[in-house]
């Protein structure tokens, strides 16, 4: 049986960054490429940034995802109780542990009780700001006699735990990716490991729970480089053997800069609402830090190939750590764009439909006009739908885009009927041997096919040039400059409401 155990350790501040999906979505090829296990665990001991309900959220954005966990709390994979055998699968669950743990520190002389209280620290640090130093922690507390512990503890003075760092060393942190990274101790505060409240910080509870969970792969965001060293230590001072580090590349926009709130979408649960398909989601986070092409020498082929299709399952049988990259992940929209395109067209027509229903729903609701979905019939929304389907990127477009099929009176300007330098009084003429011809064809045989028969047939015999007629007649059809071809909305809006609009468009001109 594999060891390979990664873990996903998210605080539950309920959404998902798209960077946090990148760095499950990494610890679950790592585990499933090589037949290991997926672990979910909660990092919830900052109850300052919780939020109610989660815990609930993370957990069914990434079941859409179609990432699953296999070890975590009660709620993976519906289940009422932890599932494997390395829980509680939740911070706060697991007190009594840190506290062991932290007292083992305190017996080895690898950690400190710090009585300072508010005040003091406060007053420390105004002194260091002042003078222009670093705010650290002036280690006050880190030389206390057993005596002085005693008497304190005695009479009931709360304190912290902070972890003694070596006055001088230098440590060095192997990161997969980037190799040997190396700090000074001297540089390093002497961070809290357990809050006077007892509950412990990240710094603590993460290298604890990494080891108890017996984690091969830790994968977390570069933002805990500057950590590493204080974990590393920790390793040290348990004497337990490290996991291997993977520290994932930040994701920038296209100008370089941090992915923001400000400049747009930056949570997993945005990108579902605005329509895009998980398939793409998995795609495109993949290939933003990792190609399967990265060991070609051809670069040129490389950057082109790295709009390659793959699945979730594609990538669990390809992926490998070394090929992996450390440079940040470029979140080019329209790359996802076009994936996202790419699996929309890949959807047969029920699938489609079912997946555009919510949002066509969405957009006549949003108008005060729900009653559009009700009075039409659903193999005429289908077809609306079914023609869109090639041109859609996002299932969010889909109300704008299928308009014209649910309106009775199109808007559009005179001028868009014009086809290239055709006076107004030709294109009026033209639309007229139009409808003279579409008149001509039976109710029953209405279907694109003899649509286009019956004009192309004719046009061509009499050596007319198409887009002078099919130009207007498809404008008068959707009101839109471009759409699906005309003789396909032709058959969906049928004979009469096509016929209908080819006379509005004629009076307009
Ligand atoms: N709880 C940390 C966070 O949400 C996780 C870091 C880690 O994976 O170690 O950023």
């Amino acid at each position: 049986m594999s060891n390979i155990r990664t873990r996903f350790a998210p605080s539950p501040t309920g959404f998902l960054h798209i960077g946090s999906l990148r760095t499950v979505l990494f610890a679950y090829l790592i585990a499933k490429s090589q037949g290991g296990k997926l672990i979910l665990r909660i990092e919830d001991t900052d109850k300052k940034r919780e939020v109610k309900g989660a815990v609930e959220k993370l957990i069914k954005i990434l079941d859409w995802v179609g990432i699953k966990f296999d070890e975590g709390p009660g709620l993976i994979n519906d289940s009422a109780n932890d599932i494997g055998d390395y829980g509680p699968y939740i911070q706060t669950k697991r007190i009594d542990i840190y506290k062991k743990y932290a007292d083992k520190l305190l017996a080895t002389g690898h950690a400190y009780r710090c009585f300072c209280s508010a005040g003091r620290l406060q007053k420390m640090r105004a002194k260091q700001e002042a003078n222009k130093m670093p705010p650290r922690y002036d280690r006050h507390c880190r030389d206390l006699s057993d005596k002085e512990i005693s008497i304190k503890l005695e009479n009931n003075e709360p304190f912290v735990i902070r972890q003694k760092h070596p006055k001088k060393a230098e440590v060095i942190c192997k990161d997969e990716l980037r190799g040997e990274l190396k700090f000074q101790t001297g540089e390093l505060e002497d961070n809290v490991l357990i809050k006077s409240n007892g509950i412990p910080t990240y710094h603590f509870a993460v290298v604890v729970d990494d080891h108890l969970m017996e984690i091969s792969h830790v994968l977390r965001g570069e933002e805990w480089i500057p950590s590493f060293p204080k974990h590393v230590l920790l390793y040290k001072a348990f004497g337990w053997s490290m996991p291997k580090f993977i520290h994932m590349p930040l994701t920038l926009n296209k100008e370089g800069g941090k992915l923001s709130k400000r400049q747009g979408d930056v949570t997993v649960e945005s990108y579902k609402d605005a329509g895009y398909l998980p398939e793409a989601l998995i795609n495109f986070n993949a290939l933003m830090g990792w190609s399967p092409y990265s060991q070609t020498s051809n670069e040129q082929a490389t950057k082109d190939k790295n709009i390659e299709i793959l699945s979730l399952s594609d990538l669990v049988e390809k992926f490998k750590i070394t090929d992996m990259g450390k440079s940040p992940g470029v979140f080019d929209v329209e790359k996802f764009d076009y994936f996202n395109g790419y699996y929309i067209r890949q959807k047969s027509l029920d699938e489609i439909t079912e997946l555009c229903m919510p949002f066509l729903k969405k957009y006549w609701q949003e108008k005060g006009e729900e009653s559009v979905i009700k009075n039409n019939k659903p193999e005429y929304i289908k077809k609306a739908i079914s023609l869109e389907q090639e041109r859609l990127k996002k299932l969010s477009e889909i109300g704008e885009l299928t308009e014209f099929f649910f309106i009775d009176k199109l808007e559009y300007l005179v001028e868009l009927l014009i086809w290239k330098k055709l006076s107004n009084n030709e294109i009026k003429n033209n639309l007229e041997l139009v409808k003279k011809l579409l008149e001509k064809i039976p109710e029953k045989n209405w279907t694109n096919d003899s649509i286009e028969d019956a004009l192309v047939i004719y046009l061509r015999a009499k050596e007319l040039k198409l887009g002078d007629y099919l130009w207007p007649m498809r404008v008068a059809l959707t009101g839109r400059k471009a759409s699906p071809g005309p003789f396909d909305v032709a058959e969906a809006l049928g004979k009469k409401m096509s016929l209908d609009r080819i006379d509005i468009a004629i009076n307009k001109l």
